[in-house]
């Protein structure tokens, strides 16, 4: 079996490293990632300028291709077999922190999984949830677990897996819960500059985001020191909305 991998936060990133480490033991593994940490890149596809893709020896020496692309277009490349052959499964990740509730829209990580669905092909995105301390071990050996699975059940098509691991010693873990996603709290604030003309630029800051972490949710799991996993889908349709809003009665 042929394993995509591929993150958001760089080739260099130790995350990734790891991640390709841990899924040499359940298939052939090659990796295609951006060149550069694109985190928060979202679903991007690269349209108006052309992409490269290098042959490049990764920090363990391992080998891979680095992208000038997005995290999406990473795995659009590798469907499309600028690598060989066709992938049966994309892992991305180890992100550094977590892509819990709305970041999902947000992560480059999790984007990675949504482009190998849109291919038909299972995508899983993990993540660790923290933001400082970077032990991938754990996370690294479940994404394995977790791979090896997928590669034997399957998964429905269009979906995707959305892991987030604590950032805790193995024996604090409780255990592994399947989740819906959360309500993310973002704490963005505006913060502004001069630069060497006098003119304004800005940055979006702020805190770190908080959530709700209301029982079953991604957000509950991780704070209660679960391993998350949050079966997605492309289809963003509010099902209960549909019906509201033809009561509206529009008309031109
Ligand atoms: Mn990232």
């Amino acid at each position: 079996m042929r394993i995509l991998v591929t993150n958001d936060d760089g080739i260099d990133s130790e995350g990734l490293i790891a991640l390709r480490k841990a899924l040499s033991g359940v298939g052939e593994t090659v990796v295609i990632a951006p060149n550069h940490n694109w985190s928060a890149a979202g679903h991007t596809k690269t349209m108006h300028k052309p992409l490269r893709v290098t042959k490049v020896a990764m920090r363990d020496g391992g080998e891979g291709y680095a992208c000038d692309g997005t995290p999406s277009d990473c795995v659009a490349m590798g469907m499309l077999g600028v690598a060989g052959e066709r992938p049966s499964l994309v892992v991305s990740g180890i992100n550094k922190g977590a892509n819990l509730g709305g970041d999902v829209t947000y992560s480059g990580t999790v984007a990675a999984a949504m482009e190998s669905a849109v291919n038909g092909v299972p995508g899983i995105a993990v993540s660790l949830a923290s933001y400082h301390d970077w032990d991938f071990a754990l996370a690294a050996e479940f994404a394995a677990r977790l791979a090896t699975r997928v590669l034997e059940k399957g998964i429905a098509p269009d979906v995707l897996l959305n892991v987030n691991v604590p950032s805790v010693a193995r024996e604090r873990v409780r255990g592994i819960a399947v989740t819906r996603l959360g309500k993310r709290i973002y704490r963005d604030k505006l913060i502004e500059r001069q630069d060497p003309f006098g003119r304004s630029y800005y940055w979006i800051g702020g805190d770190e985001p908080t959530g709700r972490a209301e029982e079953g949710t991604d957000i509950w799991a991780i704070a209660n020191e679960f391993i998350s996993i949050t079966p997605m889908q492309m289809d963003l349709t509010d099902y209960a909305e549909i019906d509201r809003l033809k009561g509206w009665g529009l008309s031109l």
